[in-house]
C-alpha cells in the first residue's frame, strides 16, 4: 500500500511553516478524533495519518529527512508497510495529547486513556528501623518506643502540594503527556517527565509548607511490640507506617529489624543458649551441685564424680522460649572448666602429693598438670 504524501495529508504546502503545520495537524486531528467519530474506520485512519504525518513534518530533522529520503527515510529493518507497528512512531493518542495538553481536552472528548500512568499515583517507600535490643529484652519480649523521620503528608495542603486557590496548569516539559521525549536524529527516548512526573499538569502555586511535593519530612514516634524469643535479624513488618504516597498512593510500610547485642554471660544458637562456668577440681572430682546463672535466674546443676574439664551439661527448658510454640523453651548448655588453683598452702599440696601417691602414676588429668605447676 502506499503513503500518502505527508503534506498532502496535513494539506499544506511543502514550504509550509512550523506553525502552518501545526494549525493543520490542530484542525485534522480534532475532525478525525475516534471520539468524534464512533465506529468510523476511514476516521479512525485517516486521525492515525495525520499524527504520523504531523510527527514527522514538525521535527526539523525528520522533515529534512523526509524531503530528502521520503517515506523511505523512515522505514526500519526493509518493512514497507512504514506502519506504526515498524515505523518507530508514536501513538498517535500521545501527539494528539501533546498538541492539546493535559487531562482538560480529554475530559473534552470523554476519553480516559492513559490511566494510572497519568494520575501521578505513587505509593510511598518503605522504610528500614534498625532496633537494637539485649538478650534480656529478646527472651521476655518487649515494647518499645521508637522516633525516626518520614515523610508524611503535607497537612497545609492535603497532599495536593497547591497553595490555596491555585489552579493546575499544563506541564510545559512535557506539553501535558506526561513523557518527556528526547530526539537524537531519526530517533527518539521517553522517559517519564521529570518536571510533573508523569502527570502532565502542574500547580501554578505550590503550597509553601511543602513546596509543592504534598509531603513534608516530619519525626514520629511509634510503639513497637517486640516478640519473645525474637532472633537477630528479624523483620518486623509495621503495615503503613511507611513513608505517605503521593496524590492518593498507599502508605509504604515499616520494617523493623532487631539487632540483638552481644551477651556477656550468653552466647545463642537458635534457641539454646551456651555459657561456660568454672568448677573446682574437688566438684569435677567428686562430684556435686553448682549454682548457674541462666536468662531468669538461678539454677542447680548437678556434676557428676570425675567430670572432665570442658564436658558440657544440658539444661532443658532454660533456653530461650520459641517464637512458633508457645510455652516450649530452648536449653542452656554449660561448658564447665576445670578450675585449676594458682595458690595451694604447704598443706593443700602435701595433701595432693599424698592423693596422687595413693592413686599411682598414672592418674592422669589435672592432679597430673597441677602437680607439675607446683614443683
Ligand atoms: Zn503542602
Ligand atoms: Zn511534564
Amino acid at each position: 500500500m502506499s503513503k500518502s504524501d505527508y503534506y498532502e495529508v496535513l494539506g499544506v504546502s511543502k514550504s509550509a511553516s512550523d506553525e502552518e503545520i501545526k494549525k493543520a495537524y490542530r484542525k485534522m486531528a480534532v475532525k478525525y478524533h475516534p471520539d468524534k467519530n464512533p465506529g468510523d474506520k476511514t476516521a479512525e485512519e485517516k486521525f492515525k495519518e495525520v499524527a504520523e504525518a504531523y510527527e514527522v513534518l514538525r521535527d526539523s530533522d525528520k522533515r529534512s529527512a523526509y524531503d530528502r529520503y521520503g517515506h523511505g527515510a523512515f522505514q526500519q529493518g526493509g518493512s514497507s508497510s512504514g506502519g506504526w507497528e515498524s515505523g518507530g512512531f508514536h501513538d498517535p493518542f500521545d501527539i494528539f495529547r501533546e498538541m492539546f495538553g493535559g487531562g482538560g481536552i480529554g475530559d473534552f472528548f470523554g476519553f480516559g486513556s492513559g490511566g494510572s500512568r497519568r494520575s501521578g499515583k505513587q505509593d510511598g517507600n518503605d522504610l528500614q528501623y534498625k532496633l537494637k535490643i539485649t538478650l534480656d529484652e529478646a527472651f521476655s519480649g518487649v515494647e518499645k518506643t521508637i522516633r525516626y523521620a518520614k515523610n508524611v503528608t503535607c497537612e497545609k495542603c492535603g497532599g495536593s502540594g497547591a497553595a490555596k486557590g491555585s489552579k493546575s496548569v499544563t506541564c510545559r516539559k512535557c506539553g501535558g503527556t506526561g513523557i518527556f521525549s528526547m530526539r537524537q536524529g531519526f530517533f527518539s527516548m521517553q522517559q517519564t517527565c521529570p518536571d510533573c512526573h508523569g502527570v502532565g499538569t502542574k500547580i501554578d502555586t505550590p503550597c509553601s509548607h511543602c513546596n509543592g511535593t504534598g509531603r513534608v519530612r516530619e519525626q514520629c514516634t511509634t510503639k513497637v511490640k517486640i516478640p519473645a524469643g525474637v532472633f537477630d535479624g528479624a523483620n518486623l513488618r509495621m503495615g503503613g507506617a511507611g513513608e505517605a504516597g503521593t496524590n492518593g498512593g498507599a502508605s509504604g510500610d515499616l520494617y523493623i529489624i532487631t539487632a540483638i547485642e552481644e551477651d556477656s554471660r550468653f552466647d545463642r544458637r537458635d534457641e539454646d543458649l551456651f555459657c561456660t562456668q568454672k568448677i573446682s577440681f574437688t566438684t569435677a572430682a567428686l562430684g556435686g551441685e553448682i549454682t548457674v546463672e541462666t536468662i531468669d535466674g538461678r539454677a542447680t546443676l548437678k556434676i557428676p564424680p570425675g567430670t572432665q574439664s570442658e564436658t558440657s551439661f544440658r539444661m532443658k527448658g532454660h533456653g530461650m522460649p520459641s517464637l512458633k510454640y508457645h510455652g516450649v523453651r530452648g536449653s542452656q548448655y554449660v561448658k564447665v572448666m576445670v578450675d585449676v588453683p594458682t595458690k595451694l598452702s604447704k598443706e593443700q599440696k602435701e595433701k595432693l602429693l599424698e592423693f596422687e601417691n595413693l592413686s599411682g602414676k598414672d592418674s592422669g588429668g589435672f592432679f597430673q598438670k597441677l602437680k607439675k605447676k607446683f614443683e
